[in-house]
């Protein structure tokens, strides 16, 4: 039987697909580094209504940078930048929400002027303690790359402490790179945002993705159908189960193609090539 996303049976499948970038579609290890049924499945989904999200924590011009060298021959409706900044494309290329980015600046630009004695402490703390790469960029008042996996842990321990003492400080994590943001805008609210803009429900949506950033689009709050590829940290395939998700045996996308023929067919695992 023909399956939608828009009609029949299968109206029930997700009309809005979000994917993290780095680690969840793109591996660049990989002779294929962006799976070439994941694309065939959203170049279907997408001619049948559903629209796709690329949301992930790089800037915006390093993904068109990267998406254009990749040629994909499917581009994605929205890109949400640095886990919060959202972009629709449209005919000329991506335009942004203007309403939303506005808003995201001005609680950042508060928020961060609020944690200031607080980012110059971890910063103190860390460059007392350990060989680290400490920076102030356009997107966080302190952003820090850890030498090792031990200090990364540390690191994640003392942002936390430091960021109890101001409301709405969150802490970014993706591998060994840290930043902070407003609780208020992440994966998560974005992709909340974009279904509203679509009209659509948490249980329309999909969520993919492998590292601690990836959290808040992947608890069943703002996207009821889960998914994470083998290679996602562990914390992440606790939250995606908890969440009645589906943590694949493949790896990157691959794993993201399994999760949604599950959707399709849950009786049916990976079709091999
Ligand atoms: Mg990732």
């Amino acid at each position: 039987m023909a399956w939608g996303y828009n009609r029949g049976v299968l109206s029930a499948m997700p009309r809005l697909l979000s994917t993290d970038f780095d680690g969840t579609i793109y591996d660049p290890s990989e002779p294929e580094p962006v799976d070439l049924g994941l694309l065939d499945h959203f170049d279907t989904a997408r001619a049948d209504g559903a629209q796709w999200v690329i949301n992930t924590g790089r800037h915006l011009e390093d993904v068109l940078e990267v998406l254009a060298a990749l040629n994909l021959g499917v581009a994605p409706d929205f890109i949400v930048s640095v886990e919060r900044y959202i972009h629709r494309r449209n005919r000329r290329g991506f335009e942004e929400h203007a309403v939303w980015n506005r808003s995201c600046r001005r609680d950042h630009d508060a928020l961060f002027k609020q944690a200031e004695a607080g980012m110059e402490r971890l910063r103190r703390r860390i460059a007392d303690a350990m060989p680290a790469t400490l920076s102030r960029d356009e997107w966080s008042p302190l952003a820090i790359i850890a030498k090792t996996p031990e200090d990364a842990e540390t690191i994640h321990r003392w942002a936390l402490e430091e960021s109890e003492n101001v409301e709405n400080l969150c802490i970014v994590r993706n591998g060994h790179y840290f930043r902070f943001s407003h609780a208020n805008y992440s994966k998560g609210t974005a992709l909340r945002e974009i279904a509203g803009l679509l009209d659509l429900g948490p249980e329309r949506v999909f969520a993919a993705g492998d590292h601690y950033n990836d959290l808040p689009m992947l608890e069943g709050v703002h996207a009821r159908h889960v998914a994470a590829p083998s290679n996602a940290i562990r914390e992440v395939k606790r939250v995606v189960r908890q969440a009645g998700g589906h943590v694949s045996r493949h790896r990157c996308g691959r794993g993201v193609l399994d999760a949604l023929q599950r959707l399709q067919n849950p009786s049916n695992s990976i079709r091999r090539k």
